[in-house]
């Protein structure tokens, strides 16, 4: 009879699959000398261990557990077992597992490892542009289907080779169960289209990549093929491409991501502190919104009248090699384009922008970029991956914010897609009926909730054309197979013409659930109370463009006191009469106008003028009383104007912002606009005006939370809206109200704009467990 041995059984919970979880057990496990298995159980990854060091396999799992993972909960159990001979990986009983259980991870940026891979001569996977490991590489954009296995994936098609099979088998590699292992032998290639279609040159991927780095150098716009769907590529330091590629998308001055070769060339650009060169070169690997460097010609052509760019890393090992020049290939590219070696600079930083046409999703095969931006972009660089799901690149930003209560090493977040979804966000305090939450119309996102956890759809866009409409279902369907949820209760906006409203209403109908509605920004606030899971009452500013209120008008300037059972609204802007109504893209010239009319009283208001009070459309107007901006070509190109405007106000700023004496008066449009006019009658440069209405801004909001934190006694904030990417706004406020020794609270793990609507909806929701 064998003698039984003391051993540890360790079960650890959270999203650990997909990511090379149990691989890092059995390195770490051989290390320490141990002996025993881990496996994929219904209730998450066991571990059962045996050996003098088993501690420091949970101290491992606790204080440096692999990169990727989210762990949740670790349990532990002491047991007597029989010794086992070895460690191993037992085989993964993914099949019984239970959907929810089950995580598919997001797609991950390309990891040190396999950059080294990819420019190494000698390596297999030399300037191969398809290279991964189970560390990096596409997850989410090419699951079909769960489990998370090779053949329910786009790779399904790619017979491994002999090498690739072997890395995938050998749990010591870091390729062992890598679903997208490829290599150029058995791999997706890459091919080069011109703008009808044709096969330019058939060739190997190295030439081709050569022949898109002439191109781009030669001022060409060019359609690639990323992880998550195309983008349009140009030289960013070449102003006739810069102006072409604006020309031919009718986009005069919205700004482009910049993709800079390395962090070094970024920081010619670009401001960037040591947060943002961390969310640059994370697995994430966000476009990240940095303070502008220089204010060269280029910056303006690439973002015009805009404090900030938006610059991301390369992510994938296809970017990483346009900025790698080939010289190997120069004789091929002397002969192609007649220049010598010695001119054969390449681009150093490239516009990488969604590739789409106006108000549709991301495009993600190469008939969608021929039929529909065959005129806009001169080559398709194409390749033979397929993408299953599509995403855009997500956009987020560091607040210069110390001592707030947000960690600092949250960014905001503007866009939430590539890199996030569709990992769920675990909410603790949560106990979700399944719920689905319809978001707003404009940046709709969608979200599922189940337990404790909330998946996030990506991005899909504004509700306003028949291909986002689809877009938003064909995720919706695939949301609900992988996580297995078939909502009982769907939430919505209260908007009575909203489109997702309408969605909702049918979809209650068609599945006979349960439909909610929650006031706009009521719901913007309850995502940050949820995320940080309070209790008991806080005060919440919500500025932001429009939201339907209970009373009929458009909100927007909210200050409430609530927790999640419901709100009271304290505060908010005079109205004003509604101008263009709830479109994203207004004009700020014609609202100027109204403002003036009525501050002049010569505007008759019937009870047929809907009135708002929306903060937006008072940055709107003040950016066309300072001359900043009379049309807009985008959404919030005129706020972001006069913000820009007060950012350089900085330089001179020395001016007293005084308030009106009445507290009732603070949040009066028209005294606002007023005092600001007086001031600009004195001769004050524009610059300085811009700042003065910021601190205007900042200072009566901040009066109204104190008055109310006294009555109230509330010392904790929520903020959220829109408005506030406003970055200027958000620090200012935050800055002030945490001086004040308030507690104040910022969204970091969903969209700071309407993209957080989803969570505070679904929030909104479980209340009606109760009743
Ligand atoms: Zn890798
Ligand atoms: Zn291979």
């Amino acid at each position: 009879v064998t003698e039984k041995v003391s051993s540890l059984k360790i079960t650890v919970y959270g999203q650990v699959q997909g990511i090379g979880f149990r691989p890092f057990i059995y390195r770490t496990a051989i290390k320490l000398g141990l002996k025993g298995y881990v496996k994929n159980t219904k209730n998450g990854v066991v571990i059962v261990c045996q050996g003098n060091r088993k501690k420091e396999l949970l101290e491992t799992l606790k204080f440096s557990p692999p990169p990727l993972s989210i762990i949740t909960k670790i349990t532990t159990k002491q047991l007597m077992l029989k010794p086992f001979n070895e460690f191993q990986i037992e085989k993964s009983e993914a099949h019984s597992l239970p959907r929810e259980v089950i995580q598919i991870p997001p797609d991950l940026s390309i990891c040190k490892d396999c950059t080294k891979d990819l420019l190494t001569k000698t390596n297999r996977r030399y300037f191969y542009p398809f290279t991964n490991c189970t560390q990096c590489g596409p997850r989410y954009s090419i699951i079909q289907d769960l489990p998370y296995d090779r053949p329910n994936t786009t790779m399904n098609i790619f017979k491994m080779c002999n090498d690739c099979q072997s890395e995938y088998e050998n749990p010591k590699n870091r390729r062992f169960h890598a679903q997208p292992n490829a290599c150029p032998k058995c791999g997706p290639k890459l091919i080069l289209l011109d703008n009808t279609g044709k096969q330019v040159i058939k060739d190997n991927n190295q030439k081709i990549i050569g022949y898109v780095q002439r191109l781009l150098k030669n001022g060409k716009i060019i359609a690639i093929k990323s992880i998550g769907g195309f983008q349009i590529a140009c030289d960013a330091k070449n102003p006739k491409a810069i102006l072409t590629l604006r020309k031919r998308k009718n986009r005069p001055k919205k700004p482009f991501a910049l993709m800079c070769k390395d962090i070094r060339v970024a920081r010619k650009l670009a401001y960037i502190s040591k947060e943002e060169a961390k969310l640059l070169k994370s697995s994430e690997a966000p476009i990240v919104l940095l303070q502008k460097k220089a204010r060269n010609f280029i910056s303006e052509y690439i973002s015009p009248q805009n404090g900030y760019l938006g610059i991301m890393l390369p992510y994938t090992p296809l970017h990483k090699l346009l900025f790698v020049p080939i010289a190997s290939y120069s004789s091929i590219n002397k002969k192609l384009f007649n220049v010598s070696r010695e001119t054969l600079k390449i681009p150093d930083t490239l516009i990488m922008t969604s590739a789409n046409p106006k108000s549709q999703p991301i495009l993600s095969n190469s008939k969608e970029v021929v039929a529909k931006l065959g005129n806009i972009v001169d080559y398709i660089l194409d390749h033979e991956r397929e993408i299953y799901s599509r995403c855009d690149d997500s956009i987020v930003f560091v607040p210069k914010l110390r001592g707030i209560h947000t960690p600092n090493k949250y960014p905001v977040i503007v866009r939430y897609s590539r890199g996030y979804v569709p990992r769920p966000i675990y909410l603790a305090g949560l106990d979700l009926v399944p719920t689905l939450a319809f978001g707003g119309d404009l940046k709709n996102y969608f979200a599922l909730g189940v337990k404790d956890r909330v998946y996030l759809s990506p991005y899909i866009g504004d509700l306003i054309s028949n291909e986002n409409v689809s877009f938003f279902f064909e995720m919706l369907e695939k949301y609900e197979r992988w996580f297995n949820i078939k909502p009982e209760i769907v939430v919505c906006d209260l908007h009575p013409n909203y489109i997702s409203v309408r969605l909702a209403e049918e979809f209650q109908k068609s599945r006979q659930v349960k439909l909610i509605k929650v006031q706009h920004h009521y719901a913007h606030l309850l995502s940050v109370y949820t995320e940080y899971n309070l209790k008991d009452s806080a005060i919440g500013i919500a500025f932001d463009g429009t939201g339907y209120g209970e009373d009929g008008a458009i909100w927007g300037s909210e200050i409430m006191v609530f927790d999640d059972h419901g709100y009271e609204r304290l505060a908010h802007l005079t109205y004003m009469p509604l101008v263009g109504g709830d479109n994203a893209v207004t004009n700020p010239e014609f609202i100027k106008n109204v403002y003036w009319d009525v501050i002049n009283n010569r505007i008759k208001l019937t009870s047929g003028t809907v009135m708002t009070s929306s903060m937006g459309r008072l940055f709107d107007a003040v950016s066309a009383f300072l001359g900043l901006c009379k049309t807009q070509t985008f959404e919030a190109e005129a706020p972001i104007a006069l913000e820009n405007a007060a950012l350089e106000g900085m330089k001179t700023f020395s001016l007293a912002v005084k308030l009106p004496e009445d507290p009732n008066s603070y949040f009066d449009c028209k005294t606002i606009i007023k005092d600001l006019l007086a001031l600009k009658e004195n001769g004050l440069p524009t610059t300085t005006l811009a700042l003065w209405f910021h601190k205007r801004i900042v200072k009566e909001t901040v009066e109204i939370i104190k008055n109310i934190s006294a009555k109230k006694r509330i010392k904790q904030i929520c903020v959220a809206g829109g408005v506030f990417q406003n970055r200027m706004l958000l620090t200012e406020i935050s800055k002030e109200l945490n001086r004040l020794k308030f507690k104040v609270y910022l969204p970091r793990i969903v969209p700071i704009n309407d993209g957080g609507l989803a969570l505070g909806q679904i929030t909104f929701g479980r209340k009606t467990k109760k009743y």
